[in-house]
């Protein structure tokens, strides 16, 4: 029957309360009513009974979450003034659950506090530390009263009270969503959407740019030596002082015609501004890559790269080689 339901119905969860630390506690919304009409039919004295579920692991080995998925109510004289539980109804529950063989076990407890508030008695916190030892298992308090609940938790004598729980609701398939609604769920949907794809496109940039800035530069070197536009560095450096460069000699001839192109008063290591020019064009002339022109940035000291007025005089700084 519990198959038959997966398949025609789906399940949505709900806080209510913080999500705080853990174990993160699951109601099914049906045993939630359960414990809510239990409460309110057995409003004198202290009743209550078993917390039936799921427990499941976590990544960290302290992190579980109990999912709790049938109230088994205990038998109790009227006006009863504390619930208490027998160590026989514990074990021969368990029992009855490990027979079942569906992973069910003993979640925790349940029990009302009608009109006194919501805690745990010392009888009570006795009573939980000798039944229910394991760290995920749960003592659940209601006051109606007080249109109070609780959940607590208890791991090596420290007391926990769960900030929050989850509210599991299984809605049919053709379950009538508001179009409201819908479209509110379209629209988070879309903006899901541009957020990945806005980190996508600044990762991808990034990692452009992380490209450019850190692999690119080491590796173009050599081709700008092969592709020999390097003129202004070289050209009157070539010429008139061809002894402090021994390497330049068999790149300099190849740059002759290049060199008239750029301009002939340039100075060794210097270039002039010209009509038209930006540094990602300063940079493809003087070393056939435009990505490099982050070293004629550093070389002048620009503040304001897109500030290169026509005739003004670059520093042209050599590259690194290897
Ligand atoms: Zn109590």
């Amino acid at each position: 029957m519990d198959k038959e339901r997966r398949v025609t119905f789906f399940t949505r969860r709900f806080l209510v309360g913080r999500a705080g630390p853990f174990p993160r506690l699951v109601f099914r919304e049906d045993v939630m009513l359960h414990l809510d009409q239990f409460a309110h039919l057995h409003n004198k004295g202290e009743h209550g009974g078993f917390l039936v579920g799921k427990v499941r692991e976590l990544k960290s080995s302290e992190r579980y979450e109990v999912l709790v998925e049938r109230f088994i109510p205990v038998t109790q004289m009227e006006g009863a003034v504390r619930l208490v539980l027998a160590e026989a109804d514990v074990r021969a529950l368990g029992r009855a659950l490990k027979q079942r063989q569906e992973g069910e076990v003993i979640v925790g407890w349940a029990h009302t506090h009608p009109g006194f508030g919501v805690f745990l008695s010392d009888f009570d916190k006795e009573q939980h530390q000798r039944l229910f030892p394991e760290p995920w298992q749960i003592a659940y308090v209601m006051d109606t009263q007080a249109q109070e609940r609780a959940a607590y938790v208890a791991a090596d004598d420290q007391w926990q009270r769960l900030e929050g729980y989850y509210i599991l609701k299984e809605m049919a398939e053709n379950e009538i969503v508001l179009p409201a609604a819908q479209a509110g769920r379209r629209w988070g949907r879309l903006a899901a959407l541009a957020v990945v794809f806005v980190l996508i496109a600044g990762a991808l940039v990034w990692g452009y740019n992380w490209a450019m800035d850190f692999v690119k530069p080491p590796e173009e070197p050599p081709p700008v030596v092969e592709t020999a536009v390097k003129p202004p560095v070289v050209v009157n450096g070539g010429s008139s002082q061809p002894v402090e460069k021994e390497e330049e000699p068999p790149q300099s001839q190849g740059q002759a015609p290049a060199v008239e192109e750029i301009e002939t008063e340039t100075r060794s290591g210097e270039y002039i501004v010209q009509s038209g020019d930006n540094l990602w064009i300063i940079a493809e002339k003087l070393w056939g890559d435009p990505r490099l022109f982050p070293y004629i940035v550093i070389e002048n000291d620009l503040e304001d790269p897109s500030y290169l007025p026509v005739g003004k005089v670059l520093l042209i700084p050599e590259l690194p080689r290897n």
